[in-house]
């Protein structure tokens, strides 16, 4: 394939944008070489600037779980500009999306908007502190829950107790506050307890990672943290910013049957334009400006091009009860078939899977955190990489990275996926 225009573009980009993009991670500094732009997407492909078309496994990072310009999402943006973008006055549709969202979700009263997963996670640990009174906060090494400053903190080797800032511009003070875990390791999470009674207002938590290439949660994990935070009064926070509403109509609350007490919210629940939103029960919701003192605000929140196209995606995926098998069955059918080729061809790999997300990571032993997802050998990946895409088929271009599935995906561009991985793996 040829990406001529592509890489015109790119240097034109860096003229005027740092690094060519708007997000670090499309620049694909892991895997080396030009990024694609794209001219325009329809179902499960992309089509770029060099007329190349591609089979889609990112899906702008999951929004797209029914395919790109889904037509009736389409519709609902349309039909909604023609009224006017943007008013900072109430809505109807605010409160359609939001009552659908409160039916779909397990354990939620009340829901608020807001324009990005980043902000969605950290509005939530803002309302966690200001409903516990307490500081601290616990995450997972490996974890991401957006750009803001107290979630860029990564574990350093060994039990690290205090944040170290592994960006600069995060300050030392912020980061004491963020304390880390080992994620699938519930004695890491009560030693941290332990050693900061009475401070910890929440654990967040992917409750299926994503960023770390995909991760499920071990047996007995997720309802391990919900007894910890019980027993500590600590709020547990599940960040569904990528699980929400694809994993189940009631996201990972729904899927695992355990109950969180703030659930943050981005990718689908805008149906691709700008949305992140977080949720709780209303006690909590309570403390929120206007109601309560914790603050939270934004001039286009709930915003009507993005809550048209969000109300239109949820009513789908609300009234089509299958379309969660339908996608976890498409990527079964993908995983076997990857696993097969692979194997076939003595490729040491590990495929983590849960519904509609999938990894692939080239490991020899289960990738469970952090620490085994580094272990995977990465200039195979971007081998592998650079030969799907030579093939057709885009998927992230970063080893920590999870592949989302859209349902417009046919048997046959699955098919098409795992004849390219087949070729691939005959030469890596
Ligand atoms: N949480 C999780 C789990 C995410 O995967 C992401 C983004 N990939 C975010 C939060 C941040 O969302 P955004 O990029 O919309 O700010």
């Amino acid at each position: 394939m040829i990406y001529k225009r592509s890489s015109q573009l790119f240097s034109e980009a860096q003229k005027v944008i740092p690094g060519g993009v708007n997000s670090p991670v499309r620049a694909f500094k892991a895997v080396g070489g030009d990024p694609i732009f794209v001219e325009k997407a329809k179902g499960a492909y992309l089509f770029d600037v060099d007329g190349n078309r591609l089979i889609d496994y990112i899906n702008s990072w999951g929004p797209m779980i029914l395919g790109h310009a889904h037509e009736p999402v389409v519709k609902a943006v349309i039909d909604k500009a023609e009224k006017g973008t943007s008013f900072g006055m109430p809505t109807a549709i605010e409160t359609d999306i939001a009552a659908m969202a409160v039916r779909m979700v397990p354990n939620i009263d009340k829901i608020r908007f807001v324009n990005s997963g980043t902000e969605a996670c950290m509005s939530a640990v803002r309302l966690a502190r200001g409903f516990t009174r307490k500081d601290k906060i616990i995450k997972f090494a490996g974890c991401y829950h957006g750009h803001s400053d107290s979630f860029l903190i990564e574990a350093g080797s060994g039990a690290v107790t205090f944040g170290v800032p592994n960006s600069p511009g995060v300050t030392e003070g912020t980061a004491k506050d963020t304390l880390l875990a080992t994620y699938n390791d519930l004695k890491s999470v009560a030693q941290l307890i332990a050693e900061n009674v009475d401070e910890i207002a929440c654990v967040i938590i992917e409750p299926v990672a994503g960023n770390m290439g995909c991760i499920p949660p071990t047996e007995g994990f997720l309802e391990g943290l919900r007894k910890l935070c019980d027993e500590n009064e600590i709020l547990l926070i599940f960040d569904e910013v990528m699980t929400g509403f694809r994993l189940a109509k009631g996201g990972v609350q729904e899927l695992y049957r355990v109950n969180a007490d703030i659930v943050t919210f981005g990718k689908v629940i805008g149906g691709g334009l700008p949305v992140g939103a977080f949720a709780a029960r209303e006690e909590i919701m309570n403390h929120l400006a206007p109601l309560g003192p914790v603050y939270q605000a934004g001039t286009l929140s709930g915003n009507p091009l993005a809550m048209a196209a969000g109300l239109a995606m949820l009513t789908e995926l609300n009234e089509n009860s299958k379309i969660f098998e339908s996608l976890a069955a498409k990527t079964e059918y993908l995983h076997k078939g990857i696993t097969k080729v692979l194997s076939e061809n003595n490729v040491i790999h590990t495929v983590n899977r849960v519904g509609s997300m999938i990894s692939v990571h080239f490991s020899e032993t289960p990738v469970t955190d952090f620490k085994t997802a580094a272990l995977a050998n990465n200039d195979t990946f971007k081998k592998f990489f650079h030969g799907m895409l030579a093939e057709g088929v885009y998927i992230a271009p970063s080893a920590f990275e999870t592949w989302f599935l859209c349902d417009a995906l046919t048997y046959d561009d699955l098919d098409q996926t795992i004849l390219a991985c087949k070729k691939v793996a005959s030469n890596l």
